[in-house]
């Protein structure tokens, strides 16, 4: 039988679309209340724009490059991750970057980078829930006391709420036929840049003593040695951010001409590298420039709810306190009706 129609078939409580950390942290929260969760992505792994880039042992986090955690409900999870050794602190600030020179800044609260790059963190939210990857939903439909979803592939899901966890643009085009009145019309409203990125993996390290530094430049925004987060002995890696306006001038151009570009706004900072390899990758949807204005949206009637870092501040716990308080909001929904 396909695994179209085991799921047809069978019932969820829940279904969250996307396994953004958003997705994830709701998701995490509605199973352990004991709901039936199912978690759809249509990429091949969990964990969203924080990403990592696997290939031959090397790994570099062309996302998200860490997070800070300023609630105490993520300070706890960081506290717990770090007692088992996964996660550590990467720094406690950058320097700046400008015209040739570098300059030190106050050190700020710790921002943190798990050894084995930023995925980990989708990957540990996502042990134990049922996640189906390379599913790319397409269309939703309401039904007599819940939802189905389809995906491009054919396959179809049932649950009786719904929860979307992918950038506004793309939530706006599912639920366009919706009539959600005043939350469509800010959804509608959301506004995100992109980043074109840049992925090097050295010959030799930089001789510099920054892990990273915020850039102004006409190009370039952030560039880190990416192997400072890494167990010593990993081999030297950069990742480069262009900047929001740059990204969106370059946004349609063909990711060979973008690379050569990329590559050499890093070596006016740098000066001449020794380049094994380099990989521009594309965020379409990188940061959310216009927010939706309300940390989470929950529709109790409609039983339909979503999250991220458009809705909830844009950054990893952003996305995360935006998850956990839809989470909330359903939970309590379910209980009052
Ligand atoms: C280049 C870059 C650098 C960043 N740097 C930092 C940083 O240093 N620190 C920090 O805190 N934050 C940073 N961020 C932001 C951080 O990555 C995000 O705030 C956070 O990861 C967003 O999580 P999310 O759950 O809201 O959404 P996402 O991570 O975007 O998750 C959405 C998910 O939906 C899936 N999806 C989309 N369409 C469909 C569909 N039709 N069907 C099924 N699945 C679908 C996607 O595959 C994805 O997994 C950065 C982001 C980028 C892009």
């Amino acid at each position: 039988m396909s695994v179209a129609l085991t799921y047809t078939s069978l019932m969820h409580d829940v279904i969250v679309v996307g396994a953004g950390l958003g997705g994830l942290a709701c998701a995490r929260d509605l199973a352990r209340s004991g709901r039936r969760v199912l978690v759809l992505d249509k990429s091949r792994g969990v964990s969203g724009r924080a990403a990592t880039r696997r290939r031959e042992g090397v790994r570099i986090d062309h996302g998200a490059q860490y997070f800070t955690a300023r609630s105490e409900r993520l300070q706890r999870l960081v506290d717990s991750w770090q007692r088992e050794g996964w996660l550590r602190i990467w720094t406690y600030g950058f320097p700046l970057w400008e015209r040739g020179q570098v300059t030190a800044r106050p050190e700020g609260h710790p921002r943190f980078a798990p050894l084995n790059g930023m995925s980990a963190l989708g990957h540990h939210l996502a042990r134990d829930l049922e996640v189906l990857s390379e599913v790319t939903v397409s269309s939703l439909a309401r039904l007599e006391g819940g939802w189905k979803v389809y995906a491009q592939d054919g396959s179809a899901f049932q649950a009786a709420s719904l929860v979307l966890n992918l950038p506004a643009p793309q939530l706006s085009a599912l639920v366009t036929d919706l009539s959600l009145g005043a939350a469509g019309e800010q959804l509608d409203r959301v506004r995100f840049d992109p980043t074109w990125t840049l992925l090097v993996e050295l010959q030799r390290d930089l001789p510099v003593d920054w892990p990273a530094v915020e850039l102004r430049h006409e190009v370039l925004s952030w560039l880190s040695r990416d192997h400072t987060k890494r167990a010593s002995g990993a081999l030297p890696t950069l990742v480069a951010h262009a900047s929001g306006s740059w990204s969106r001038a370059h946004l349609e151009e063909a990711r060979e001409e973008v690379e050569v570009a990329l590559l050499a706004a890093v070596q006016e900072v740098t000066g001449e590298i020794g380049v094994r390899r380099v990989q521009g990758h594309r965020w379409r949807y990188a940061t959310p420039t216009v927010p939706f204005g309300h940390p989470f949206h929950w529709d109790p009637g409609l039983q339909l709810g979503w999250c991220g870092d458009w809705c909830g501040g844009a950054r990893v716990e952003g996305a995360l306190e935006s998850g956990w308080g839809l989470a909330q909001a359903l939970r309590a929904s379910l209980t009052t009706a």
